[in-house]
């Protein structure tokens, strides 16, 4: 519990660091960089489309290299700490893989959006809510069979015992479940982590070996029995919903934004790469003030998945002593600060899901 709690402290005293480090470059880029890039990049290249992918590639690429310390100095925190088992040559990999994927899908929405902003001066907004919605729904299908197995191996799972009990749990959820899978999460962390993911033909749930290994039968039905009620509650339809409605919003309002910095600095259009600042500025902050909403609903979803998996599952017994070890495990902050947990918790705190858990065994 100790070791959590300093290990919670510590992410907690960074904070502040690494806002101050996306701000510090923000205002560099756009008082020293900006205005001299778009000049040159102007004079370099006739084809706009070059000149977009450049100038924003450039500042990814800054905001990468300026935030690499700190990922590295995490990954360092984390073997410390025993969650992360990676070698640094491990770690870099992925880190690679994980920047390669964002290049590419980075590239090809910013290539769309500035299309848009040229051809829709007024609507673009619509649109990219539109593209974005495409974009997740296919990403979601994608995942588990192109992205995923980038970073882990996937091996479908067959137990004399735990399976025929997996099916019956997934059968009463009246489940199209392609498949259950295990993977080698124990090649990078010493954390346990079970999942749902992809979308129709790709609806897999995934258990990790760290899970697998080391959880009675009950303990594992409990967590499955979750992933169930995220499943029976349609959760990954309604947060696809959620985040299009609030991506909507966001990218109606970076249109005012935008649409009033054209007219007060005289920039050729929304699409003129000197507004670039405006949009991205009202992107982040309009992501910072959502986050809290965002992960309220994604709580509210998590809470309705432990009632089910304590409805279904195999008891609350099983399901409190499997929570109590993942917390342990995962050196989950047994005590976070509220405005924490209001702010970026995904999952309510461990404690108040066992002592729910607790309150429905009695
Ligand atoms: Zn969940």
């Amino acid at each position: 519990m100790q070791i959590a709690r300093d290990h919670a402290r510590e992410n907690r005293r960074l904070m502040p660091l690494e806002l101050a480090i996306s701000v510090i470059y923000f205002v560099v880029w756009v008082a020293w960089v900006h205005i001299p890039l778009i000049n040159w990049l102007e004079r370099t290249f006739a084809s706009t489309d070059l000149q977009v992918l450049c100038y924003v590639g450039l500042f990814g690429l800054g905001m990468t290299v300026i935030n690499l310390p700190m990922d590295a100095y995490h990954h360092s925190r984390s073997v410390h700490y025993g969650l992360s088992v990676q070698t640094w040559r491990g770690w870099a990999i992925d880190l690679c893989k994980g920047l390669l994927i964002g290049v590419v899908l980075g590239l090809v929405v910013i290539l769309v959006l500035y299309r848009l902003l040229a051809a829709y001066p007024d609507t673009w907004w619509l649109w990219m809510a539109g593209f974005y919605l495409l974009l997740t729904v296919l990403l979601a299908q994608l995942a588990p069979v192109l992205i995923m197995p980038l970073f882990l191996k996937f091996t479908p799972y067959e137990d004399e015992e735990l399976t025929p009990r997996l099916q019956t749990l997934a059968e009463q959820a009246g489940t199209q479940v392609r498949g259950v899978f295990r993977t080698d999460l124990s090649s990078k962390t010493t954390a346990a982590n079970a999942w749902l993911s992809g979308l129709g033909r790709t609806r897999r749930i995934v258990l990790g070996d760290t899970l697998l290994d080391h959880y009675s039968a009950d303990e594992i039905l409990s967590i499955f029995a979750h992933e169930m009620g995220h499943h029976v509650h349609r959760h990954l339809w309604r947060g696809i919903l959620v985040s299009t409605l609030v991506s909507l919003v966001g990218f109606w309002l970076a249109g005012r934004v935008v649409s009033w910095a054209v007219e007060a600095y005289g920039y050729a259009g929304p699409a003129d790469l000197r507004a670039f600042p405006w949009l991205i500025l009202v992107l982040a902050l309009f992501g910072i003030l959502t986050s809290p909403l965002l992960n309220a609903f994604s709580r509210s979803q998590e809470r309705a998945a432990d009632r089910y998996a304590l409805d279904h599952g195999p008891g609350a017994e099983p399901f409190v002593d499997a929570m109590t070890r993942l917390a342990n495990q995962n050196l989950a902050d047994p005590e976070p600060p509220r405005w924490q947990v209001l702010y970026s918790y995904s999952h309510p705190p461990i404690l108040e899901r066992i002592a729910t858990a607790q309150h429905a065994g009695e």
